[in-house]
């Protein structure tokens, strides 16, 4: 069974096709500046080599067109005719609280995903027009939508409510959401298997450390607690967002800097990582110039390590302890200066790396505690197509 994987940003789209039998990718690529000028895709196939196609494309429909062709193309084509795809899983960022699994899109679906846009503004009308697009290209496969948010349903109110009056959450569902849920899922299950208990018996702390952070409080399974917020801008510090932040820094920034876009935009692009630094939104860059002697480089990487270490010791206060923590994404899987640091001090709850373990790391599925360390630590590659894919093939199996 073939399943394709879509992942629609707002002027991007990231595609992988999957062989189901194998779990392996025929193939992948990306459609950048939909809607801009010099658009152009970049399509990997293991058997036919890469391809990029530079040509005009104006929307999401187009990008899709251009997609299948590559897919079916006599040069770059992996499959014969496109009624091979039986399945097409979408990433969606916001399901609101109506969504705590994957689902099958119907018309009631594509509303409450509408209704979800003032939650995610930028992303969730990009995901429809992925989901519009294809039922237009390809209306005789089923298409799933996976939610982001959706494994945080299960977090308890004492953890998804703000302490302001009880009439927003009433009225407008302010709350705390998180994200990268299927990261959190895909690497939790996973780190069950490698530790050999049943995921119900076990508590985790789940680091997704890449441009975007969070970090999840994982208990029996289920997210109990998570970093991020209504937005992605809280937890800890991000490449260019600032993470937990005093909400009256936020009034003082609209106050002096005159509107609330402009503060916006300094809290999401302009903060974290790259703010501190000065340098880059880009953790090599910072690494580099610590090396060379860079303090507010080094600042930055204390920084990043205390807010990480702050969240994996208070979601093991919450959860009553902790059994194994977990590193994945672009930082968590190839940073093993983040993860010294993220767990430097916490042996007197358990943690002892072993430091030339962590050291030899890099984004590979790898166990790094000592072999005495009552927690264990591991680093778990994230794969959250693969985890879209599943799920896809769950909803669509008759
Ligand atoms: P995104 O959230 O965009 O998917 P990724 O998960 O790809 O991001 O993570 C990107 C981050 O990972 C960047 O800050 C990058 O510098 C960092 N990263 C990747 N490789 C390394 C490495 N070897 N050392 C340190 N940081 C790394």
């Amino acid at each position: 069974m073939k399943i394709l994987v879509l992942n629609c940003g707002s002027s991007s789209l990231k595609y992988q096709l999957f062989d189901m039998n194998g779990e392996t990718v025929l193939a992948k690529g990306l459609v950048e500046r939909i809607g801009i000028a010099g658009s152009r895709v970049k399509h990997k196939s293991a058997s036919r080599g890469d391809t990029v196609r530079e040509c005009d494309i104006p929307d999401h429909t187009e990008a899709i067109r251009i997609v299948l062709d590559l897919l079916t193309g006599p040069d770059t084509g992996v499959i014969k005719s496109l009624d091979e795809i039986s399945a097409v899983g979408h990433r969606v960022v916001h399901g609101g609280e109506k969504y705590s699994k994957s689902v099958l899109v119907s018309d009631s679906v594509i509303s409450s995903i509408e209704e979800c846009t003032y939650l995610a503004p930028l992303h969730n009308p990009a995901n429809l027009a992925g989901i519009r697009a294809l039922q237009h290209s390809l209306p005789g496969a089923p298409n799933v939508a996976v939610f982001d948010t959706a494994f945080h349903q299960t977090m308890p109110p004492e953890a998804f409510l703000y302490g302001i009056p009880y009439k927003y959450y009433e009225k407008d569902k302010v709350r705390r959401y998180s994200f990268h849920g299927t990261s959190h899922m895909f690497v939790s299950e996973r780190a069950a298997e490698l530790i050999g208990r049943p995921a119900k018996e076990l508590r985790l702390v789940t680091c997704h450390l890449g441009n975007g952070s969070s970090i999840t409080a994982v208990e029996g399974g289920r997210s109990v607690d998570a970093s991020m917020g209504m937005s992605t801008v809280p937890g800890v510090l991000m490449g260019t967002r600032s993470g937990d932040i005093d909400s009256a820094v936020v009034l003082y920034l609209v106050e002096h800097e005159g509107s609330v876009q402009r503060v916006s935009d300094i809290l999401n692009k302009e903060s974290g990582i790259v703010g501190i630094s000065g340098l880059s939104s880009d953790l090599r860059d910072i690494c580099e110039a610590s090396v060379e002697g860079n303090e507010r480089a080094n600042l930055t990487l204390r920084m990043l390590g205390r807010s990480v270490k702050k969240y994996i010791a208070s979601y093991a206060a919450i959860m009553g302890g902790v059994d194994a923590v977990i590193f994945t994404a672009g930082i968590g899987e190839n940073s093993d200066t983040t993860r010294e640091m993220s767990l430097e001090g916490l042996e007197f709850m358990g943690i002892k790396l072993d430091k030339a373990k962590n050291e030899a790391v890099r984004g590979v599925e790898a166990e790094i505690s000592a072999p005495d360390s009552p927690v264990k630590v591991w680093v778990i590659p994230t794969n959250e197509e693969l985890m879209i894919a599943r799920d896809t093939l769950k909803l669509t199996k008759k």
